[in-house]
């Protein structure tokens, strides 16, 4: 049984009344381009998204984006960073908090309308703010539209990579969209996704039959897998990266280009991990040509305090996965950038 509750405008509806402001509009366009030309060859910038697990709260996430854009300022010619602005949490179980889309408040219950116009001020005030467009993660493939005038990079997450929906929606989209492995690590999996995604497609969304041309910019996160007995089993070593590169060359698909999460099963979660982790693949790159020409950047989960906590409490601390706390991020960042 379904229960019809709220009925949540169209998109255009909503963009009517929040709209992208014209001089933000013209950022988010140039920042397009920018993790774009990363994904094609044209640019060998590394490509840095960063940020919370989820953005619980709006005051922390953008006082966090705003010490990004100030950072940016420093690194901006050898890195492009996304913020990670994660509105939509998967949830292993499918119970809990599933994020500002869904609970804009964590204390309080679900409230997707308020959702959909917190998620957009919130993602309109960090431009403003940081002059940086962010990231998100695509868990819901009907709701793009709510979001995807503002955001630069989309996520499909490990548990969605196999899903058809999720796919054929990516196929649409106009910025680089990464497709995590799925949880058992197959990369042949990951590849039928990144091939759906870089193909024309035909289907039905929100009441249209639509057609796609095809998002060539569409690539490869790394982010570890997970065997059935629950144990972590990393992808960022310098064979497996390697071998997703031969898959690569032989497939033909278009821009050959995996993003390392650094988290997730790579770091088993233990979320200092990730600093060890980014300087290995940044050795890697030195080591081997083949490694630093597919290699296109990195996937980090930091906020401004580490680690995590289970209600929202310590201000700018996860609700979700642990992260690093703001000094390490930043000399993360900049190590990352010093040797690009
Ligand atoms: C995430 O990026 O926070 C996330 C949920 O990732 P994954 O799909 O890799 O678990
Ligand atoms: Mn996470």
């Amino acid at each position: 049984m379904f229960n019809k509750k709220i009925r949540i405008p169209d998109p255009e509806e909503i963009l009517d009344k929040m709209p992208l402001p014209a001089n933000l509009k013209k950022i988010k366009k140039e920042r397009d381009k920018l993790v774009t030309d990363v994904i094609t060859g044209k640019s060998d910038k590394l490509i840095l998204i960063i940020g919370p697990c989820s953005a619980h709260e709006a005051k922390p996430v953008l006082d966090y984006v705003e010490r990004l854009g100030k950072l940016n300022e420093q690194v901006k010619d050898k890195v492009v960073l996304v913020p990670r602005i994660y509105t939509n949490k998967p949830r292993t179980r499918g119970v809990g908090y599933k994020g500002m889309f869904s609970q804009p408040d964590p204390t309080k219950s679900e409230d997707i309308l308020k959702g959909i116009y917190a998620i957009r001020e919130l993602n309109i005030k960090a431009i403003e703010a940081s002059g940086l467009s962010a990231a998100d993660e695509m868990l819901y493939p009907a709701n793009i539209h709510y979001v995807d005038d503002l955001l630069s990079y989309i996520a499909v997450g490990a548990r969605s990579c196999e899903n058809q929906l999720h796919r054929l929606v990516a196929s649409g989209i106009d910025v680089p969209v990464g497709v995590k492995n799925p949880m058992s690590g197959s990369i042949i999996t990951l590849l039928n996704s990144v091939y759906a995604a870089q193909s024309a497609q035909v289907f039905k969304l929100n009441g249209w039959q639509v057609e796609t041309d095809g998002n060539c910019l569409a690539h490869s996160i790394l982010r570890g897998a997970v065997d059935s007995y629950g144990n972590d089993i990393p992808n960022y070593h310098y064979e497996t990266v390697m071998q997703l590169a031969e898959s690569y060359a032989k497939s033909d698909l278009k821009n050959p280009a995996v993003i390392i999460d650094c988290n997730h099963s790579n770091s088993g979660k233990q979320f200092y991990q990730q600093i060890r982790i980014s300087e290995e693949v940044m050795r890697n790159r030195v080591y081997s040509a083949d490694f630093k020409k597919i290699v296109k950047g990195f996937m980090v989960e930091s906020f401004i305090e580490e680690g995590n906590q289970k209600e929202d409490i310590i201000y700018g601390k996860s609700i979700t996965d642990a992260c690093l706390g703001w000094e390490d991020t930043k000399r993360l960042i900049l190590e990352v950038a010093e040797k690009a």
